[in-house]
């Protein structure tokens, strides 16, 4: 199968490593970030896998084509492409390479955050579509070097009717390579599930500049967690979905006393240590567009969002 990853960043990085380690050799790496795809061209793509049962460092440099998106040649099309970019680059990228995506080509989706359909639907046939959402992790560490750790799972669906089959299949491909993929019968709620975390831990950890177990320990959490837990839930019904208010409540709250605990989410790390742009306009933002659109009163997601853009203001982030 020829496989393009759009957006090699830290997670882009993990698939390309766990799918090529996983015998598929027809891959592709497509990037706007230039020191990012020079460094890759130069030494290969670096990836940091941990530690072995004896506590010896792990590593493996791939040598992978990568090309820069705005410099995608036309002519070539892939039967695969995973989309990685940051919620807010998505657009750009599908943009960018339009010329490898045909008519047989899948387009899968495993960003965190709401609202992506629309975005790909503008690319490629709803037919092409297959959303899902992912509990692997990784950073990147710099230009062309991506540290993997941890386990994790993929879930996904199709988003045209008639492609379960596909979207099957498709799970089934990425297990062979160890991704511990499935087919999802609900993936929007599945997603809802995940935003409604990073709907509270990230712009939260991020506002307060604290990690998940500080924030967990402060009174007012359990107001503010359930204030904005309802507010995704309101949204999610009027879309149809079937989503338990105090369930994802205490799904949220159990991150306070977990392995995440000391944990400064990915918002947190992009604006507070990089001062990077972040994904809230996907996030709580997109549960203000939505609520506005069912006359539904989002306050908390209306405020979060004009916080978390008024420190990247305060930061300069880009
Ligand atoms: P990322 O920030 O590592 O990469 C996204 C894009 O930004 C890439 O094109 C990358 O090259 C570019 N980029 C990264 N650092 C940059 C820098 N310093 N300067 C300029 N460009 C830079 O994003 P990611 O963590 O791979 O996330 C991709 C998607 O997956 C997001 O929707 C994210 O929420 C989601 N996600 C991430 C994780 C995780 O552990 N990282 C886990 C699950 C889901």
């Amino acid at each position: 199968m020829k496989i393009a990853i759009a957006g090699a960043g830290a997670m882009g990085s993990r698939f390309a490593v766990m799918l090529t380690q996983g015998g598929n050799e027809d891959l592709t790496l497509i990037d706007g970030w230039p020191e990012h795809v020079a460094a890759i061209k130069k030494n290969g793509l670096q990836a940091d896998l941990g530690e072995d049962d004896k506590g010896v460092g792990k590593g493996v440099g791939l040598q992978v084509p990568v090309w820069l998106q705005s410099e995608v040649p036309s002519g070539e099309q892939f039967d695969l492409v995973i989309v990685f970019t940051k919620a807010m680059q998505l657009g750009q990228m599908l943009h960018d390479i339009q010329g490898v995506l045909g008519p047989q080509t899948k387009v899968l989706c495993l960003l965190n955050g709401l609202g992506h359909i629309e975005t790909l639907e503008k690319y490629v046939a709803k037919e092409q579509i297959f959303l899902g959402n992912t509990m692997w992790t990784a950073s990147l560490i710099g230009p062309g070097k991506v540290k993997m750790f941890g386990t994790g799972s993929v879930e996904l669906q199709n988003v045209a009717p008639g492609q379960e089959d596909a979207a099957r299949d498709l799970a089934e491909f990425l297990s062979k390579s160890g991704l511990n993929a499935s087919y999802s019968a609900d993936i929007l709620a599945s997603i809802y599930r995940k935003a409604c975390v990073n709907g509270t831990m990230n712009c939260l950890t991020a506002l307060l500049e604290c990690n998940i177990g500080q924030f967990g320990q402060m009174a007012p959490a359990h107001a503010i967690v359930t204030q904005v837990v309802s507010e995704f839930v309101a949204v999610g019904r009027a879309e149809g979905l079937d989503l338990n208010e105090s369930e994802l409540v205490a799904h949220v709250e159990s991150c306070y006393d977990s392995a995440v605990a000391d944990h400064y989410p990915s918002m947190y790390q992009d604006l507070i240590l990089h001062k990077r742009k972040t994904e809230i306009d996907f996030i709580n933002g997109a549960i203000a567009r939505k609520g506005r659109k069912y006359e539904i009163p989002t306050p908390y997601c209306d405020l979060l969002t004009a916080m978390i853009h008024a420190k990247e203001e305060l930061l300069g982030a880009k």
